[in-house]
């Protein structure tokens, strides 16, 4: 990837990540494809923007329509996963008690973990928590609950009493 390509996307961004408006230097920035080259997108600047690195790592392997769905699930207040942990709090609207999020590489493993599973996914919250567990080994209680609080805010998850039902 060349440097000068980032540059020049940061550049006419106005030194800010294409998604969560916040500056981005240039150490936290990376090149997202709106449309992944592998389905078809292009490699031009139509195609790309100047990101965080953490949210590209979370959108890389999604269609457009998925992307669509991250952004349209935030309501207008998008924060990137892993930037509201620092000293970044001018738009700390709807605070929530997860500040700090899962790392948005393990949300992703866990998504297409469930997508794999097609028919025979969890049904409920006990064995969703507990297939998770299963497959992040090393994950904390507080973790675990982030996690499914965020598969619930994301819309791939809805929880009605005890029992999970999925639009992946
Ligand atoms: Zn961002």
């Amino acid at each position: 990837m060349s440097t000068k390509l980032l540059d020049r996307l940061l550049f006419a961004q106005g030194g800010l990540c294409f998604f969560c408006k916040q500056a981005l230097p240039k150490s936290d920035a990376s090149v997202e494809h709106l449309v992944a080259t592998s389905k078809g997108g292009g490699n031009n600047d139509e195609n790309r923007v100047a990101c965080c690195k953490t949210l590209n790592a979370l959108l890389g392997s999604m269609s457009l329509k998925e992307k669509f769905q991250v952004m349209l699930n935030q309501k207008g207040s998008f924060n990137c996963p892993n930037r509201s942990d620092g000293a970044s709090t001018a738009k700390s609207v709807g605070a929530s008690p997860n500040l700090v999020g899962p790392p948005p590489d393990r949300i992703a493993k866990v998504v297409a973990n469930l997508k794999q599973r097609g028919t025979s996914r969890p049904r409920t919250v006990k064995t969703l928590r507990s297939t998770i567990a299963a497959f992040a080994k090393d994950i904390s209680e507080a973790e675990l609950n982030a996690l499914v609080d965020r598969l619930q805010s994301s819309g791939d998850i809805v929880i009605t009493g005890q029992k999970v039902s999925y639009s992946l």
